[in-house]
């Protein structure tokens, strides 16, 4: 498996997994990120517990988008949380890149179990609504099925509130930290470190302001479908 598309996988993984560690999302080796390959039906994603000092585009871990296993050859252990991306890889067919964090304010949100609410334009350009957050799992699926169960979870919250993984691209687990994603694995790092921003920000705003109110329903679809959707016209036109 060294042919040249999963060469450039490979490194498209390596450097969103640096990236969450440069924008600082990342303490010790707390954060993945990953990448899928369709056609061929692979996912390439960080090894478990390799420190970021030392991970090389060579080490990240090719494993199977059917069954989550490592391709035969494989050195490395993958993710402890590979089944997670792997559910959400063949659930959300629109998605290219994975990035899980556990980056302060967002993981502070996941903590005290609250979705973040969307109190500006600064949330409402790549969320359409809350940054959703997930139900816990029961002690039955997190005894049969931890990682996998996640991806579930998530799925089944996306499927109940009608929410499109390609317009709210990430969300909270309880009692745990973020997941993000994007069509690619930088992109999935931008929502990563997008989610992580306006965290901040809306717990600042409720500092600030206790009565604070979510922002109104036509500034947030104003802001989200001048970037996103078929009449999007924020920046330059695509040639
Ligand atoms: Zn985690």
């Amino acid at each position: 498996m060294s042919d040249h598309s999963l060469d450039q996988l490979k490194e498209a993984v390596y450097a969103a997994n640096m990236q969450l560690v440069r924008a600082g999302l990342v303490v010790l080796t707390w954060g993945n990120a990953s990448g899928v390959d369709r056609g061929r039906g692979i996912v390439a994603i960080k090894p478990s517990g390799v420190a970021y000092d030392a991970l090389r585009p060579k080490d990240i871990v090719l494993v199977s988008l059917e069954t989550g296993e490592p391709l035969p050859g494989e050195r490395l252990r993958p993710s402890s949380d590979t089944p997670t991306h792997v559910c959400l890889y063949q659930r959300f067919s629109g998605i290219g890149g994975i990035a899980h964090t556990h980056s302060r304010y967002a993981t502070s949100w996941a903590q005290a179990c609250r979705e973040i609410p969307c109190y500006g334009t600064t949330h409402a350009d790549t969320f359409h609504g809350v940054v959703p957050l997930c139900r816990p799992l029961t002690p039955e699926e997190i005894n049969e099925g931890y990682e996998w169960n996640t991806g579930v979870a998530i799925v089944e919250h996306f499927a109940a509130n009608d929410l499109d993984p390609l317009h709210v691209p990430g969300t909270l687990l309880p009692f745990h930290a973020p997941f993000a994603w994007g069509a690619t694995p930088a992109q999935a790092v931008e929502h990563a470190i997008i989610v992580e921003e306006v965290a901040g920000l809306a717990w600042r705003t409720e500092q600030l302001n206790p009565q604070a109110v979510t922002t109104p329903q036509s500034i947030v679809d104003k802001h989200f479908l001048r970037k996103h959707g078929k009449d999007a016209y924020y920046g330059q036109p695509k040639t």
